[in-house]
């Protein structure tokens, strides 16, 4: 049996293409990396699998042997020609040629009836607004395991209030508990990306770990906070219009007893939350 380098200089060949840089195509070609992102993705025959991303199918092929059902969303038509050609045999296989930021995954989950994972080796140049559209859309998922680049990964899954926390950290921790599963050289690829790549594995939580009244109040500053996280959070606020003036700030972290000179990233998401839930009722009694 060839080996998956093999494999993959084999298909490249045959249907004479390139990987495409701007749409972020590198592929896997370490066995040992596909087998741990399989396993820690914890696949059943229960499970429906979406995949973002399959390109020439390396990782596509193991979840399709694991799963009940894989739809997979790839942009790139040469790739979807290819992944047909592929798996036309398997009847547990889907495949979307759509932009993963343009589909509704809460039609295609709900229309499915099974558990549903999330698993890719993503396109690294649309980390963030994938994992944003995959948390914001409240999917009814399980888990998302997925490969990124390690410093995105390291700041994703960072407790807030740590130095290398960023606002998407935030978003994170409210909607998940996650995992560090592997970091991965760059030479498990082809062509090699320029940065170093990590495995994360995101566990929707069942229950929120903190109350608050509107979380788009809180997103909106925590997001406000971010924008200018060299400032002290009470100018980052104030710049930023989040709350009326400088005194309603000042009134508000006294309140809370939170540092008048605190940064946003030395705030836990529960003093994000207080904040957000006082300033609604600022806003309601004033
Ligand atoms: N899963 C394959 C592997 O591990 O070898 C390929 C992963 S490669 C890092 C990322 C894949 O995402 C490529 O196949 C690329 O064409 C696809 N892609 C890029 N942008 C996309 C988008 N907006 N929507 C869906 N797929 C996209």
């Amino acid at each position: 049996m060839p080996n998956i380098l093999e494999e993959t200089n084999f298909i490249l060949k045959k249907y004479n293409i390139r990987a495409n840089k701007s749409l972020g195509q590198n592929f896997l070609i370490n066995q040992d990396v596909i087998d741990k992102i399989v396993d820690s993705a914890n696949i059943s025959k229960e499970d429906l699998i979406i995949e973002i991303g399959p390109g020439l199918g390396t990782l596509t092929k193991e979840l399709l042997e694991r799963a009940g059902k894989v739809i997979c969303i790839e942009l790139d038509t040469k790739m979807v020609k290819i992944l047909k050609d592929r798996f036309s045999l398997y009847k547990n296989f889907e495949i979307i040629n759509e932009d993963v930021l343009k589909v509704d995954l809460n039609e295609i989950i709900q229309n499915e009836h099974k558990t549903c994972k999330i698993v890719a080796n993503l396109p690294y140049y649309i980390t963030t607004p994938i994992i944003m559209k995959l948390l914001e859309s409240k999917l009814d998922i399980e888990s998302i395991t997925v490969m990124i680049q390690k410093e995105v990964a390291e700041r994703l899954i960072a407790t807030p209030g740590q130095k290398l926390a960023g606002a998407i950290t935030y978003t994170v921790y409210y909607y998940c508990e996650s995992e560090k599963i592997l970091e991965v050289p760059n030479s498990s690829f082809i062509p090699e990306p320029e940065v170093t790549s990590e495995v994360i594995k995101l566990k929707i939580r069942k229950t929120t770990p903190v109350n608050v009244t509107s979380e788009k109040e809180m997103f909106s500053i925590i997001k406000t906070a971010f924008m200018q996280r060299r400032k002290t959070l009470i100018n980052a606020l104030t710049n930023g219009n989040a709350v009326k003036n400088k005194q309603e700030a000042l009134q508000i972290f006294e309140d809370l007893k939170i540092d008048a000179n605190a940064r946003a990233e030395e705030l836990t998401l529960n003093q994000f939350a207080d904040l957000a839930n006082l300033l609604q009722t600022n806003r309601k009694y004033k």
